[in-house]
C-alpha cells in the first residue's frame, strides 16, 4: 500500500513537472469514471431491446444485425444519448484539473467523446476508432461527418415499439444508401 502511494506521489510529480503531457486512454478510464457495458445500468436502460434482441451486454449489442433501419436507429439512438450526450464524468474532469495548464494531447480508442464532454480541447483529441457522435455512409462514398446530436433527439422523441418512423432514418445525401456509426468496424471507416 505505502509503496502504491509512492508511486502515485511520483506520478503527480512528473506530471508537474512535464512541459507536455500525452494521454493515451482505452476502455477502462471509462469503466472507471462509471460507464457501464452490463450490469444492472444496462439492465435497466435497454430493458425493452434485451427482452427483444436478448443482448447480453451493450459492447455485442453494438454489432446486432437489425433488420431494419427503423430498429436500428432506434437502439443507436438510445446508447448515443446515454453515453455520449449525457453529464461530464468526475474523473475525467478531474483528470482534465491536472493537466489543463500543460500543453497537451488526447489519444483515445474511447468512442464515448468523453474528453470533449468533460471539457478537453476537442481540437486536442484523436480518437482513433471514431465517435457516437457521428454519422457516416455506410457505402464510405464521400469522406464527410456527420454530427447526430439533433437527429438523436428526433429519434428519441418519436421511438415506438423499438422502432423510429420511417422518413426519420437518415440516408446518405451523395449516394441516396443508408448512413452508419462513424466506428471502426469494417474497412469503410471514414
Ligand atoms: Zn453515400
Amino acid at each position: 500500500m505505502e509503496e502504491y502511494k509512492i508511486r502515485i506521489q511520483n506520478a503527480k510529480q512528473a506530471i508537474k513537472n512535464a512541459d507536455y503531457i500525452l494521454i493515451g486512454a482505452g476502455a477502462g478510464l471509462s469503466t472507471a469514471a462509471g460507464l457501464e457495458y452490463n450490469g444492472e445500468g444496462f439492465q435497466r436502460d435497454y430493458k425493452e431491446f434485451i427482452e427483444k434482441y436478448h443482448f447480453e451486454d451493450l459492447y455485442t449489442a453494438s454489432f446486432y444485425p437489425f433488420s431494419s433501419q427503423e430498429e436500428k436507429w432506434a437502439f443507436w439512438a438510445r446508447l448515443i444519448k446515454l453515453n455520449r450526450f449525457g453529464e461530464p464524468l468526475k474523473l475525467y474532469q478531474e483528470l482534465l484539473e491536472f493537466v489543463k495548464d500543460k500543453n497537451y494531447f488526447v489519444i483515445t480508442t474511447n468512442v464515448d467523446g468523453q474528453f470533449e464532454t468533460a471539457g478537453f480541447d476537442k481540437e486536442k483529441i484523436f480518437a482513433v476508432q471514431g465517435d457516437y457522435r457521428f454519422l457516416q455512409c455506410e457505402n464510405a462514398c464521400h469522406n464527410k461527418l456527420y454530427d447526430n446530436q439533433e437527429m438523436v433527439e428526433e429519434w428519441l422523441k418519436h421511438t415506438k415499439d423499438c422502432k423510429i418512423p420511417s422518413h426519420l432514418v437518415p440516408k446518405c445525401p451523395v449516394c441516396g444508401g443508408n448512413m452508419e456509426m462513424n466506428l471502426r468496424k469494417d474497412g469503410n471507416f471514414i
